[in-house]
């Protein structure tokens, strides 16, 4: 049956499949319609999904019409249409699904979504007459009204700061010190671009080579040591951009880290400044993405899942801290926003700056291969010198809750001249693990393979892996005379330790247990930033991007345990991490010293560290994956699959290994093999890894093999997916 030109649409509906529909429109001819919202009958129910294409005729027997378009335009343009298709088409996700991912959750529903139109906010007569101090106990009211003074701005502009402005702002109302006006009737301050002081040669060099860029897609990694200005470096290339009518797009690797990066573009951008994060209610990232959508912001900033705001003028992307394994998406649709990033800026020609100070070994080959280029700030600001790094030797020494003794000495010392010092474990709770004395039992999960961990404020035992727990004293599997104890620290037990050796030492202990909501990271970090604590103690929360200048030491208290991980990144892990971990001491005045406690002080990776030489480590790094054929001179790709039944996982990717890749020239498969964790939640998890010199032939046999192994994954009844260019290989 063949229809009449454009009355035919190909439509990707929200659901699980790997093709698009198409349907008819009825009655008046409808506008273009490609990018719309649309309801459509679909079996026996109605689904949403993108119209994206227009056809001139269909080989569908008897078409089903449109139910109905649900707003008041496409909310895909061209381009982001383009980036859903390369998108689905590489990770090798059904594009309704990804379409949908890229929608904020109010579009995931039927109804229509209101166009959030914002008033801005301006002072009244009273409100510029308030006195500097008379809210000097309510900082965020002070902060709102200061801000107002310059200029009108949205209630969105405030957000992202680590506390809702809700409260503040109907205070302020209340008082009758501020109103909101039509937005066309207030106007916002202008986009300030003043600067304290002037860019240093290495970070002009890096701004003019994006400047030179301008409409052209062109990827700078911008590798600069901790502290060595790439913040003012996006700064400044945002603010290229915003004078030329373009939008900027800020990507941050956490949560955590963007309320100190909100707050440095605030200042500059006022009210053409969104943040767009999980961290916001659904309404709060609705109007972000509106906004962003409408070109009412200069700058959008937010972690991974903004790389998907539309953003009709696009004209340069930053990723902070490009090398972050979280920028990978680890469930449902397993993208990575760092790479979808390079993919946009290509699609919209625009620049894109990859910055870290630890890049990630792709990026890295990106440049050996002259994709990327390297722009390179190789000094602290100022007088400001990495810091010195000490490893010691911890065998046999009898340490107190982690603490040796040279770092205690380290640590009494930075007290003592009234420093402050931040300590770094990657593992919370008490201790690792509970054994006891008389029957040798570890307490272990029985819903996954994982010790349990001991937790003693709140006296259980914890599983890290389901969340499970149990109290402290009632394991079942212990013997009738138990005596257990714990073995090995976690942050709890180095706080106690802590509480003992320095009882007048202010404390502060930052992980998952102490810290939750956004309010509680930025109320801590702030806590930070005033002097209000003499010792940190956290996990990974803190080894990243943060700018406390008063910290001079900073002690691991331990490097090991990711020694002897199987993952092939894992050295690459370690080395990003310590180089991380130290970029946290010395940012300021004072010279910083960077202490890390060790079973193994001679091994090679921590001598190559000792300079924080990570560009050194990079380069030996690099030859090894090039001799072992890995990633990045290798495209990988795993299978993974589950099951309640230990056996299915394996043998279905077994099948898998030897009837859809057996004999495929080019490409290696390996054996199936256990996750990290294989049990987890009572669900077996195994996995096989794919290997090959191209990428193409690698993706096109997976493309061709997907629904061969769609039919065994129902044969042998298990969960499976796709896992492209892996971040955590086990
Ligand atoms: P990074 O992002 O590389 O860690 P930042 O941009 O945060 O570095 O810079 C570190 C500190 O130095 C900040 O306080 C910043 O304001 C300041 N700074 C950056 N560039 C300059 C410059 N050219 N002159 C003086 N101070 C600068
Ligand atoms: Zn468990």
């Amino acid at each position: 049956m063949s229809k009449t030109s454009h009355s035919v649409w190909s439509v990707a509906v929200f659901a699980p499949l790997r093709q698009s529909f198409d349907y008819r429109w009825e009655g008046p001819p409808p506008p273009d319609l490609v990018g719309q919202r649309v309801a459509v009958p679909f079996g026996r129910s109605q689904r949403l999904g993108i119209v994206v294409k227009a056809l001139s005729q269909s080989s569908t027997e008897r078409l089903k019409a449109i139910d109905a378009t649900l707003d008041d335009g496409p909310l895909f343009d061209e381009h982001l249409l383009q980036l859903g298709r390369w998108a689905a088409d590489y990770y090798q996700y059904p594009l309704g699904e990804v379409l949908q991912g890229m929608l904020p959750t109010l579009y995931r529903r039927r109804r229509p979504v209101p166009s959030f139109i914002e008033p801005r906010w301006c002072l009244t007569a009273a409100g510029r007459a308030v006195a500097a101090d008379a809210l000097k106990n309510a900082p965020r009211q002070a902060e709102i009204l200061a801000v107002l003074a310059k200029g009108a701005a949205t209630y969105t502009s405030f957000l992202g700061r680590g506390y809702s402005p809700a409260a503040a702002f109907s205070r302020l109302e209340s008082k009758g010190w501020i109103e909101s006006h039509l937005p066309e009737d207030a106007v916002p301050a202008p986009i300030e671009f003043q600067q304290g002081f002037d860019l240093n040669d290495a970070q002009r060099n890096a701004l003019a080579r994006v400047a030179e860029a301008e409409a052209k897609f062109s990827p700078v990694l911008l590798d600069g040591v901790t502290g060595s200005g790439k913040t003012e470096v996006y700064l400044q290339a945002a603010r290229r951009a915003a004078i030329q009518g373009k939008q900027t797009i800020v990507l941050v690797p956490e949560i955590g880290l963007t309320d100190q990066m909100v707050r440095r573009f605030a200042s500059h951008f006022g009210d053409a400044l969104s943040v767009f994060h999980s961290g916001l209610s659904e309404r709060e990232r609705t109007r972000s993405w509106q906004r962003c959508r409408r070109g009412e912001i200069a700058v959008l900033l937010g972690t991974r899942s903004s790389i998907w705001v539309a953003a009709g003028a696009l004209g340069l992307i930053i990723v902070d801290e490009e090398h972050d394994p979280s920028y990978k998406q680890q469930e449902g649709f397993r993208y990575s926003a760092r790479d979808v990033a390079v993919m946009r800026a290509k699609l919209c020609d625009c620049p894109i700056i990859l910055g870290s100070a630890t890049p990630s070994l792709e990026s890295l080959a990106n440049v050996d291969d002259g994709k990327y280029e390297l722009m390179a700030l190789p000094d602290r600001i100022g007088s400001a010198a990495l810091p010195s790094v000490e490893y010691v030797d911890i065998r046999g020494v009898n340490t107190r809750g982690g603490i040796g003794n040279a770092l205690a000495a380290a640590l009494a010392d930075n007290l003592d001249s009234g420093k402050q010092s931040i300590l770094f474990l990657n593992r919370r709770g008490y201790a690792p693990l509970s054994m006891c004395f008389s029957c040798g039992t570890v307490a272990q999960c029985d819903k996954c393979d994982a010790y349990l961990v001991v937790h003693k404020r709140i006296a259980r035992l914890v599983c890290h892996h389901c969340e499970r727990s149990i109290p402290l004293n009632g394991r079942p599997d212990c013997c009738a005379d138990p005596d257990c104890r714990e073995l090995g620290v976690g942050t709890e037990r180095v706080e106690e330790a802590l509480q003992a050796l320095f009882p007048r030492a202010r404390l502060l202990r930052i992980d998952r247990d102490t810290v939750t909501t956004a309010k509680q990271i930025e109320t801590a970090f702030s806590a930070i930033r005033e002097g209000a604590v003499d010792i940190i103690l956290g996990t990974q929360m803190i080894a990243k991007g943060h700018d406390f200048p008063d910290v001079t030491l900073v002690g691991v208290i331990d490097a090991d345990s990711r020694l002897f991980s199987l993952d092939f990144r894992a050295p690459e892990r370690l080395a990003q991490l310590i180089v991380q971990v130290a970029g946290r001491a010395g940012r300021g005045q004072y010279p910083g010293k960077m202490i890390v406690q060790t079973l193994h002080p001679h091994h090679p990776l921590f001598e190559q560290l000792k300079r924080l030489d990570f560009a050194g480590f990079a380069r030996n790094e690099l030859a090894v994956r090039r001799k072992t054929s890995l990633p990045p001179f290798a495209a990988m790709l795993l299978i993974r699959a589950e099951s309640q039944d230990r056996e299915r996982p394996s043998r279905f990717l077994n099948a898998v290994r030897t009837k859809a890749f057996a004999n495929v020239s080019g490409i290696a498969s390996s054996a199936p093999l256990p996750a990290a964790i294989e049990r987890k939640s009572g669900v077996y998890r195994n996995l096989i890894v794919m290997r090959s010199p191209s990428r193409h032939t690698l993706h096109r046999h997976m493309r061709e093999s997907i629904d061969f192994i769609e039919g065994l994954a129902k044969q042998y009844r298990v969960r499976w997916f796709l896992d492209v260019d892996p971040v955590d290989v086990l």
